[in-house]
C-alpha cells in the first residue's frame, strides 16, 4: 500500500495548514509510483465529502500507522496525534523513534524537537527544556528550538533566560524581537520594585528604554521609581511625555498624577494634568474621572454638566449611570430618590457585564490591562476598550 494516497489526505482532513506542511514533506521523501490508491483512500475521501473529518482521519490515521518504517510519516503522525491533543499517544511515538537504531544526528535531532512539544503540551516544561538545549545544539533546530524555550520561559516567569533565548532568537531571525526583551526587562523591574530593590529595578528600566524608547510600561515604571524617591515632579513630567505617542496610557496613569500631586500638597498639577489629557485624548474615562474630582470637591453643578453633555453628545451608559448617582444623593424625596437607586441599579448591572479592555490580535476581553495578553500570549496587544454608546 502506498501511504502518498493516505498523507495526501491528511490535510484535507485536519483542515490544517500545519497538515499541509506534513504532506509536502511526506510528498518529497515519496516517490510516485504510480500505485493504485488503497481502499483506506476511498474510504476517507467519502467521509471527507460527507464532511465527517474525524472518521476520515481515523481512517487515514490507522492506515499510516502501519508505514512504522517511514520516519517522514510516522513524524507527520505524531505531530498530527499532538494536534488532535493526544499528547500521551505522541509522546509515545516520539519516545519509541527515539530509541530506534539507525537514527541519523540529523534525524535524531528532529524526534527530540518532536519530543520536546509533547512534553511542552503535557505541561512537563523542565523535560521539554533539556531536549530543547540538546537540540538546539544543531544549527537547523536552533531557530524552532529557542521560540519553544522562550514559550517554555515566558510560563515559568524566567524572565532572565527569556531574555537570553529571544536575545539569540532575535540575532539569527533578523526578526526585531526589542520590543518583546523590553517586556521581560520591565517583568523583571516590576519584581525588583515588589522586592525593594529600586536600584536594580532602575537598571532593568533603563535596559528595557534602551531596546525599546517609547516602551509605556517602562516609561510608567520609570515614574514610579521617581515617585517612590520623592521625585513627584520629574514623576509627573515621565507620565506626561506619554500624551504623544501612547495617549491611550494616560489614564492608566491618572491615579499614580494624583498621588504624586497629592504628596506634593498641590492638586492642581493633577488637575492641569488631567485636563490636559481630555484635550489630548477626548477619552470618557478621564472625563469620568474629572466628574469625580468636581464632586468630590463641591462642584456638583459643574460635574453633571459634564456628565450632561456626555449623555447628549455620546449617549454615554457610564456617564448616565454616574449621572443617576448623583441625582438619586441629590434629592430630599424619598420616592423619586428610590426611582434613581432603581435605574442606577440597571444602568450599573450593564455597565458591570462590559469589559474593560481587549486584545486587538485574539479579541480576548478582560477587566484589567494584561501587558501579555492570556488569550494569545502576545504583548503589548490589549487595550482600554471604548464604552460605547447606550444602545451599543
Ligand atoms: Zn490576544
Amino acid at each position: 500500500m502506498d501511504p502518498i494516497w493516505l498523507a495526501f489526505l491528511l490535510p484535507m482532513a485536519a483542515g490544517s495548514g500545519w497538515l499541509a506542511a506534513c504532506y509536502r514533506k511526506v510528498a518529497r521523501a515519496e516517490n510516485d509510483t504510480g500505485a493504485p490508491a488503497p481502499a483506506a483512500y476511498f474510504k476517507s475521501l467519502n467521509f471527507l465529502l460527507t464532511e465527517q473529518h474525524d472518521k476520515a482521519l481515523d481512517v487515514l490515521v490507522q492506515a499510516l500507522e502501519q508505514h512504522d518504517e517511514d520516519l517522514e510519516i510516522q513524524l507527520a503522525l505524531g505531530g498530527l496525534f499532538r494536534r488532535r491533543g493526544e499528547i500521551e499517544r505522541a509522546t509515545q511515538l516520539h519516545q519509541g523513534l527515539i530509541a530506534r537504531a539507525g537514527l541519523n544526528p540529523e534525524q535524531k535531532g528532529q524526534v527530540l524537537l518532536e519530543l520536546a512539544n509533547d512534553y511542552y503540551k503535557a505541561g512537563l516544561l523542565d523535560r521539554s527544556e533539556n531536549l530543547l538545549l540538546e537540540a538546539a545544539a544543531r544549527k537547523e533546530l536552533l531557530e524552532p528550538s529557542l521560540h519553544l524555550l522562550v514559550q517554555i520561559y515566558e510560563s515559568e516567569k524566567e524572565w532572565k533566560s527569556a531574555i537570553g533565548a529571544a536575545g539569540r532568537l532575535d540575532q539569527i531571525t533578523g526578526g526585531d524581537l526589542r520590543v518583546v526583551i523590553a517586556q521581560y526587562h520591565c517583568e523583571l523591574a516590576e519584581r525588583e520594585v515588589g522586592a525593594g530593590n529600586y536600584p536594580l529595578a532602575q537598571a532593568e528600566v533603563g535596559k528595557a528604554l534602551v531596546l525599546d524608547p517609547s516602551c509605556a510600561r517602562a516609561r510608567i515604571l520609570k515614574g514610579r521609581l521617581q515617585a517612590i524617591s520623592g521625585e513627584h515632579l520629574d514623576a509627573v513630567d515621565s507620565w506626561s511625555g506619554m500624551a504623544g505617542d501612547h495617549p491611550e496610557m494616560l489614564c492608566e496613569v491618572v491615579h499614580l498624577v494624583k498621588a504624586s500631586s497629592t504628596a506634593l500638597g498641590t492638586l492642581s498639577l493633577f488637575l492641569d494634568f488631567l485636563n490636559q489629557a481630555i484635550a489630548a485624548t477626548g477619552d470618557e474615562r478621564l472625563k469620568l474621572i474629572l466628574v469625580d474630582h468636581l464632586a468630590e470637591n463641591g462642584s456638583k453643578s459643574e460635574a453633571e454638566n459634564v456628565l450632561l453633555n456626555l449623555v447628549n453628545e455620546a449617549a454615554s451608559l457610564p456617564a448616565l449611570h454616574r449621572l443617576l448617582q448623583l441625582r438619586a444623593l441629590d434629592t430630599s424625596d424619598s420616592q423619586i430618590s428610590a426611582d434613581y437607586q432603581l435605574l442606577c441599579h440597571v444602568t450599573g448591572k450593564s455597565l458591570s457585564d462590559r469589559p474593560g479592555y481587549e486584545c486587538r490580535f485574539c479579541g480576548f476581553q478582560g477587566r484589567s490591562l494584561h501587558w501579555q495578553c492570556p488569550g494569545c500570549r502576545n504583548w503589548n496587544t490589549t487595550s482600554a476598550r471604548p464604552f460605547g454608546p447606550l444602545l451599543n
